[in-house]
């Protein structure tokens, strides 16, 4: 029997943060009646797996960074360490497309960051001139101001415009597949920032690093990068699914778009919100909306008008992914890693390529590669245009003059649309993020959650769905605890 005193709480989306705050506040405080309003017929948002065998293609993410590690503690909580893969040993290296050329990423190069002298010097991705440059960032002082500024412009400051050009802006953009002059440092990057704070530099942040830690940073800078990724043994539907069993029994409700959030009633009542969707609607005590920012501005527009206001200023960006399984005899350039990067002043249609089957296995046979080829993002709107048989096409032509792909047709293919699907950090987002979050804080027991706010990766959504969590309940313990 549900305790009809218990504190009854909405969660608007049923992607990852969604489900995961449902698991979290579940933990956190048993008695909750929760509900999760998804809009769609399926959980997991962006999350979902394609099952062809003998292949196994993911449409969005395919695996997740340990680092953080809010993804990997949800999978402790709910019993599904076991079923979590490393990257394949071999091969664990990627690759960046340079004049033409496929030429390793120089070791130790990690997002903007050089933590090793001879794999620079030794790199054929980089001039002599952009070699020194790079490396003379030991020597570039400090920056006074604390405003935050775009990806371009610190990287061009401390590293120069060549590694700019031929590194970190498609490492950095491909991540974010945003316009690395708009992007936020401070946003996406805060790591660096403060590095150059406290220690005047990359590479002099990283030396000091190694002082205090000398086996740890070895580690990191040896290439081994790719042991802080994981991802489902069968695939991202798979976990989806055992989150949603792991979720109290008939909390989630499948299509069932919210429509809007008002006010239930005055002060001293024991409701708050009313959620409504189209077939009818419901008091709730307090509310977790884990929908992208412009859903839930959307949602929000009459009851907190500078809220949604806010938040819609918050831009995504749309790309598109073929995906596209080609037999390995067919491809006459390496590709025995697990990806390639293609710099905007190669001039191509093509942000990516990863050789999917190559990270994780049981993803397609031994003699088959599965690719799948990022196009468009913030830089390139107009692929979006294309019809898929443009983007086939497009794709296909990319490989033969990429990879040197000689077959005719793909094995098996398909176009994967992500229509503004990115939240796209710009300069200022933290400030802006701030302020926004203070008014939520303000407005009572309502949070939000998600990869619109403090980072677009599966550990960082879900973090902010247990941040969300956490505050929602200490504030509905509190009413509670009053008014009995
Ligand atoms: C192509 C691509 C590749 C990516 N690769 C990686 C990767 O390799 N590693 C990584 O860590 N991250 C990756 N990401 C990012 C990561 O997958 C997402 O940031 C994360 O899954 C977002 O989860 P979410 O729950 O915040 O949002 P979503 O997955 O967008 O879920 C939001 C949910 O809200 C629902 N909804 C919307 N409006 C309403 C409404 N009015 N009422 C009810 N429900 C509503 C939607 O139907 C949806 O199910 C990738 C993303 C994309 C698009």
């Amino acid at each position: 029997m549900p305790n009809s005193n218990a504190p009854k709480v909405a969660i608007v989306g049923g992607g990852v943060a969604g489900l995961a705050a449902a698991i979290h506040l579940h933990r956190l405080a048993p008695e909750t009646q929760i509900t999760i309003f998804e809009a769609s017929g399926r959980a997991g948002g962006v999350l979902e797996t394609i099952y062809d065998s003998p292949y196994l293609i993911e449409r969005s993410a395919d695996n997740f960074a340990t680092l953080l590690p809010d993804a990997l503690e949800l999978c402790k909580l709910t019993g599904y360490t076991d079923q979590l893969i490393s990257p394949q040993q071999n091969g664990r290296q990627a690759f960046v497309l340079s004049r033409g050329r496929i030429l390793p990423i120089p070791v130790g190069f990690s997002l903007v960051q050089p933590t090793r002298v001879w794999p620079i010097l030794t790199t054929r991705v980089l001039s002599w001139p952009g070699k020194f440059r790079m490396l003379g960032e030991y020597f570039v002082t400090r920056r006074d101001s604390t405003e935050d500024e775009s990806l371009q412009s610190f990287a061009t400051r401390r590293l120069g415009r060549e590694a700019f050009e031929s590194l970190v802006e498609p490492i950095v953009s491909g991540i974010f597949t945003a316009d690395p002059a708009r992007l936020s440092m401070q946003a996406t990057l805060p790591q660096f920032v403060k590095m150059e704070r406290e220690h005047g530099g990359l590479i002099r942040g990283y030396l000091a690093a190694r002082r205090e830690d000398a086996a740890a940073v070895s580690r990191r800078a040896s290439g081994a990068r790719y042991d802080q990724f994981t991802a489902p043994r069968l695939g991202m539907s798979h976990w989806i699914d055992h989150l949603v069993k792991s979720l109290p029994t008939g909390c989630l409700q499948l299509n069932q778009p919210v429509v809007s959030i008002e006010r239930a009633a005055a002060t001293n009542s024991r409701h708050s919100w009313l959620v409504k969707t189209a077939a009818n609607e419901q008091k709730f005590d307090g509310l977790i909306l884990a929908t992208p920012v412009q859903h839930s501005a959307r949602m929000l527009s009459s009851v907190e008008p500078t809220i949604a206001s806010n938040l819609s200023q918050i831009e995504y960006a749309s790309s598109a992914v073929v995906v596209a399984i080609v037999d390995r005899r067919d491809i006459r350039n390496r590709v025995d890693g697990f990806g390639l990067i293609v710099p905007a002043k190669e001039r191509r249609p093509v942000l990516a390529i990863s050789y999917t089957s190559n990270k994780y296995a049981g993803r397609a046979p031994d003699d088959q590669l599965l690719l799948r080829i990022f196009l468009g993002g913030a830089t390139h709107p107009e692929v979006m245009d294309n019809s898929d048989d443009e983007l086939i096409a497009t794709a296909s032509q990319q490989l033969r003059e990429i990879l040197g792909w000689s077959g005719t047709n793909f094995r098996w293919q398909a176009v994967v649309r992500w229509s503004q699907a990115m939240p796209q950090y710009h300069v200022g987002h933290n400030q802006r993020l701030a302020e926004t979050m203070e008014r939520v804080r303000a407005a009572g027991p309502i949070r939000l959650c998600g990869a619109g706010y403090s980072g677009v990766g599966i550990p960082q959504t879900i973090r902010s769905a247990r941040i969300a969590v956490e505050e929602l309940s200490k504030l509905l313990d509190q009413s509670f605890s009053e008014r009995s």
